[in-house]
């Protein structure tokens, strides 16, 4: 861990800050942000004698003297700073990376990566080993950043880390027990410029990983194998087609001994089952009863957003997929249901291509569109034949649906298009439906 050192922390949010705190102890620490923080926050550093300092321009106050750099995640490599630091041969590490070097030995580290499906799975895990009575740590992208949870952890506990890519880049001693990469699909090129760089930063979760560690990858995604062809970490898969360490077959996923039977998860959709899958092998890498799954996944209506059971109103079935901010997520949406459907679509135009859903609309008995892309919708729903309302919110939109559908139907938020026309972000706007569901009974 870093001592006597100088060390300049870009970007504050809440992981620069729990960063600077960590540092605080044994270092002379610069923080910069190029936008106001946290008072309370500011004050606490400002008494740790941390200096921080918000300018748009961090690269002045970047000299030969500092020693590390600790690097938000989504501060892009091209920042002029960061290009900085490269010249002046400033070490690059992200908050993850730095509180990787204060923790006690013998503990258990668990990271989750993939292109989708990391906070569902992270979250599974995490019910898992809480149901099991087991010490666990929730961090990462979800949860706490990890320099915040240092000072609780104690040996023999679990960390359990939900990792992207923007974070993975910037690790470098940094060893996961247990690591899984769930899927690889191209997104997030702005960072990377490539898919190839992408692919790369993705393989990291695995390095420093031995043959006494774990890596989870899924047999069915070829990128994904060929990625890791030579990664040291003894390989674990899980398949939905395939007879691996964890498959499905005959309506049951299925790992040694142990089935689960899926019509009795309430979380559906095959995306959703391999996440499960991914879960169970990561607990049984720990050696942990399987069972312990059983009550959670009987009762997890899935996280937050994320094709979200909301309520079953008159055999009516109303399900909450604000997240899909593009049609590549409301097709994984759309692939869940093999009921009748009414898909409520709209949000800020970024003139995204909704020809991309034409092959999914079999069950959709109707779109009900609102927001900015409203207009675009309605007319890409008469090229499929099919039927459309428009309205201009999302509230009309609910009610819309409620006075069309019937018994057995599904009702299906999954506006394949960002908040920002009419929401701060998509979690407002999925509370918004939430709540305008639940108002439909009274
Ligand atoms: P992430 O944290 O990687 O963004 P989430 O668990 O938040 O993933 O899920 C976001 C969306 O991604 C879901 O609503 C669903 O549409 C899609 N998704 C989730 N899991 C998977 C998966 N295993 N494969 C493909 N798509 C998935």
């Amino acid at each position: 861990m870093p001592k006597n050192k100088k060390v300049f922390v870009l970007g504050m949010a809440r992981s620069g800050y729990e960063a600077a705190k960590l540092l605080s102890k044994d270092n002379q620490v610069l923080i910069t942000d190029q936008k106001e923080q946290n008072e309370e926050h500011v004050k606490d550093l400002k008494n740790r004698n941390v200096e921080y300092v918000i300018t748009t321009h961090p690269d002045v106050l970047l000299t030969k003297q500092f020693d590390l750099m600790v690097k938000n995640p989504g501060i892009l490599p091209s920042h002029p700073c960061v290009q900085k630091a490269k010249k002046l041969n400033i070490p690059i590490i992200n908050e993850v990376e730095l509180a990787y070097h204060y923790l006690p030995k013998n503990i258990q580290i668990i990271g989750i990566t993939g292109s989708n499906g990391k906070t569902t799975t992270t979250t599974l895990v995490y019910e898992f080993l809480k149901a099991a009575n087991l010490p666990v740590h929730l961090g990462g992208n979800i949860g706490f950043p990890l320099s915040g949870l240092v000072e609780r952890i104690k040996e023999n506990d679990i960390i359990l880390l939900e990792i992207s890519d923007h974070q993975l880049v910037d690790m470098y001693d940094f060893k996961c027990d247990v690591a899984a990469l769930l899927n690889l699909s191209e997104t997030h090129l702005d960072l990377h410029g490539t898919y190839e760089n992408y692919k790369k930063a993705k393989k990291r979760i695995f390095q420093n990983q031995t043959n006494h560690n774990i890596a989870i990858l899924n047999a069915d995604d070829l990128e994904t194998i060929e990625l890791t062809e030579d990664i040291e970490a003894s390989k674990k898969y899980f398949s939905k087609t395939e007879k691996k360490d964890c498959y499905i077959e005959n309506d049951q996923i299925k790992l040694g001994n142990f089935f689960l039977n899926l019509k009795d998860l309430r979380l559906k959709g095959m995306h959703n089952y391999e996440n499960i899958m991914a879960a169970l092998l990561i607990i049984d890498a720990l050696d942990v009863d399987l069972n312990c799954s059983k009550e959670v996944l009987e009762n997890f209506n899935g996280v937050e957003h994320r094709i979200e059971f909301v309520k079953n109103i008159q055999g009516i079935d109303f399900y909450n997929d604000s997240k899909s901010t593009n049609p590549v997520s409301t097709i994984t949406a759309l692939k869940t249901f093999q009921n009748p459907t009414i898909l409520l679509l709209g949000g800020f135009e970024r003139n995204q291509n909704f020809s991309q859903l034409n092959d999914y609309l079999e069950n959709v008995k109707c779109i009900i569109c609102y927001g900015e892309t409203k207009n675009r919708i309605e007319e890409y729903a008469q090229t499929q034949n099919i039927k459309c309302i428009v309205t201009e919110t999302l509230k009309e939109a609910v009610w819309q649906a409620y006075q069309m559908a019937e018994k057995g139907d599904t009702v299906l938020l999954s506006p394949a298009s960002a908040s920002w026309d009419q929401y701060d972000n998509f979690e407002i706007r999925g509370n918004e439906f939430k709540e305008s569901v639940s108002k439909l009974e009274g």
